[in-house]
């Protein structure tokens, strides 16, 4: 199974790419595709369709759109609720110890990184930022 992880632009400002992708392969999920890239607002609005209803969409949108991002497509059995666990709650102040959110995350916009809510939305957003050719000559 796949899943879509982005280190978000509090995080790469906080300059710990590297702390927090060692949590991820720790955590025993493969890397099939990286990079490092920004989107622009139209593009973070594309990625946040179902949330353009709540309120902090704008927020939300320009946050994602003010730096480098770093999407990360990763494959591992039961991905999508394993990578949820090991970032933690939305919220920093309720995420539990040990968390990539608990650890990074400066608040409940700034959170440090994303993870698809659902193995079908997994595949959406992989595909969002990465092509297949991109991702099949890394899978086992
Ligand atoms: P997630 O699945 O844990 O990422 O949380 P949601 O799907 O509920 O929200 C998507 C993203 O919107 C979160 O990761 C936050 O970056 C942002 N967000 C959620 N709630 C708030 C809020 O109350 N204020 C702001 N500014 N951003 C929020």
């Amino acid at each position: 199974m796949r899943t879509l992880a982005i280190i978000k632009p509090d995080a790469v400002r906080k300059n710990v790419i590297g702390e927090i992708t060692a949590k991820i392969t720790a955590a025993g999920f493969r890397i099939l595709g990286m990079k490092l890239m920004r989107i622009s607002k139209q593009q973070a609005e594309a990625f946040y369709a179902v949330h353009s209803e709540r309120p902090f969409f704008g927020e939300l949108t320009d946050f994602m759109s003010s730096g480098p991002i770093v999407p990360i497509a990763l494959e591992k059995d039961n991905a999508v609720e394993d990578f949820r666990t090991l970032i933690g709650s939305t919220n920093p102040a309720e995420a539990a110890e040990g968390t990539i959110r608990k650890l990074y995350a400066s608040s409940i916009g700034e959170n440090a990184v994303h993870g698809s809510d659902s193995e079908e939305n997994g595949k959406i957003e992989v595909g969002f930022y990465f092509s297949e050719a991109e991702l099949v000559a890394n899978e086992r």
